[in-house]
């Protein structure tokens, strides 16, 4: 079989199961027979993270999904836009994706229904700190930071590593504004917690607290 069309498979297998796994989290964590308006779905996405934030990010992902439907039906025109790597480069990233896979299921059991795709805190709720937020805040970031690199090794594709590096810009920058929503709700819990823990690899040593 042709080198590249290997690759494409293997990308397409990957993206696919990664979406799986986040669909079906999604669907999971949705209160059943509580469906919400476009209009309030959209409210909701803006509150905390903004609107032009909002629009750039599905911006964003209409342009990672035309280049991605472009990269697999592999065109002789989008050529161009495939850099040079040596295969064992984009075996390392068919090895990324796959063992990002696990831990990004570990993440979503551990967050459970805490979680949402824009920024808010539901009713009742607590902050967690077992799994793998006993050591990192971000864990869910760190694991789309590993596949993005993992997608874009195996596509070795321009367009698709400028859409995951905006993806990732976009992620990388709404941390402080989670970080600060979450310090509003849980206060000195949350700061005792980020003093034990790393924002997205985990902490080499314990922040002590200054003594002046
Ligand atoms: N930033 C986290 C979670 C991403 S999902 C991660 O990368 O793993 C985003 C939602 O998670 C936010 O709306 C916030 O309300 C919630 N959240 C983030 N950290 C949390 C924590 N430690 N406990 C409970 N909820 C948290």
């Amino acid at each position: 079989m042709d080198g590249e069309l290997i690759f494409s498979i293997l990308f397409l297998i990957l993206a696919l199961v990664g979406r799986g796994i986040r669909g079906y989290y999604s669907l999971k964590g949705q209160t059943p027979g509580k469906k919400r308006s476009v209009r309030e779905r959209w409210k909701e996405a803006t509150r905390v993270e903004g609107t032009a934030r909002v629009i750039l990010l599905m911006v964003n992902g209409v342009f990672l999904l035309i280049a991605i439907v472009l990269y697999l039906l592999s065109p002789q025109w989008m050529l161009w836009s495939q850099f040079p790597i040596h295969d064992w480069a984009r075996w390392i990233g068919v090895g990324l994706g796959v063992l990002s896979l696990p831990f990004q299921i570990w993440v979503h059991r551990t967050l459970a229904k805490h979680w949402s795709s824009f920024l808010k805190l539901q009713e009742g709720h607590s902050l967690v700190t077992t799994g793998p937020y006993r050591w990192v805040r971000h864990p869910m970031y760190t694991q789309s930071l590993m596949f993005f690199i993992a997608l874009t090794l195996v596509s070795a594709n321009l367009l698709i590593l400028i859409g995951f590096l905006i993806a990732f810009i976009f992620t990388f920058t709404r941390i402080p504004k989670e970080e600060q929503m979450l310090l509003e709700r849980f206060g000195d819990e949350y700061r005792l917690y980020m003093k034990r823990t790393g924002r997205l690899l985990p902490r080499l040593r314990r922040q002590e607290d200054k003594v002046i």
